[in-house]
């Protein structure tokens, strides 16, 4: 069986572990340089993108990602984990020696952090999603998510939140949890809504600007173990 590492220096390790072993997958958490051999993909999972960026340089683990990500090994990564395979963050956190975070890199593109406005920094849709298994749409949860403010030639999107978003809904029945629907995700005043790209694919790599792990969707991990096997 294929293993896929999930970076475990911060996040939500344990929901994108528990996805690929209900697909048959095994996963391991990632914390030292030594475990990232014997890997056929890894996970950079949702969380805070300047702690993980800390974290894995602390930990001496960002110059060999970013090896393996060039020699490359497939990566998806979710929300923290798009921020930190995106090669431009437009919006850094600069720490108190005024240095701004860091990603990995990967994806030519640039990632705006928290896009989506203090309103609604969670919310709960479904989205079209390129590529999966059937004709259900995804059930999407952003929880101060990215969106993806450019791409260049070579990353294709995968599922963008529309114009004007999706009809707003109550929270899902017996939950008191986010809200459904999405209104424009543009914060400036005044501007004309455009979608927002909050899925890619470049080569290997993997981005989404939600959390697929924590809903019982399991057709992007699906997608990306295809990726692993080079089906996909
Ligand atoms: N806002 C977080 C960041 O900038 C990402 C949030 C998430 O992963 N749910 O890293």
């Amino acid at each position: 069986t294929l293993c896929v590492g999930v970076l475990a220096v911060q996040g939500d390790v344990r929901e994108h572990i528990n996805t690929i072993e209900s697909l048959g997958g095994r996963a391991v958490p990632v914390r030292r340089p030594a475990e990232l051999a014997a890997l056929d993909g890894l996970i950079i999972p949702g969380g805070e993108s300047t702690t993980m960026d800390r974290l894995t340089r602390i930990f001496g683990l960002a110059e060999p990602l970013r090896d393996l990500i060039g020699s490359g090994l497939p990566v998806y990564g979710s929300c923290a984990g798009m921020i930190m395979l995106s090669d431009v963050i437009a919006d850094p956190s600069v720490d108190q020696l005024g240095q701004p975070q860091q990603s990995l890199g990967g994806l030519d593109m640039v990632v705006r952090r928290n896009a989506f406005g203090r309103q609604r920094e969670s919310f709960e849709t479904d989205l079209a999603f390129t590529g999966l298994a059937g004709h259900t749409p995804v059930r999407a949860v952003f929880i101060r998510a990215p969106w993806v403010e450019k791409v260049g030639d070579g990353v294709q999107v995968l599922a963008e939140v529309p114009a004007g978003g999706t009809p707003a809904a109550g929270p899902l029945e017996g939950t008191t949890g986010p809200r459904r629907g999405v209104p424009p995700g543009d914060t400036d005043a005044g501007a004309e809504p455009v979608a927002r790209i909050v899925a890619v694919r470049s080569g290997n790599l993997l981005a989404t600007s939600f959390h697929p792990e924590i809903t019982g969707e399991r057709r992007v991990h699906e997608l990306f173990i295809r990726m692993i096997r080079g089906e996909a």
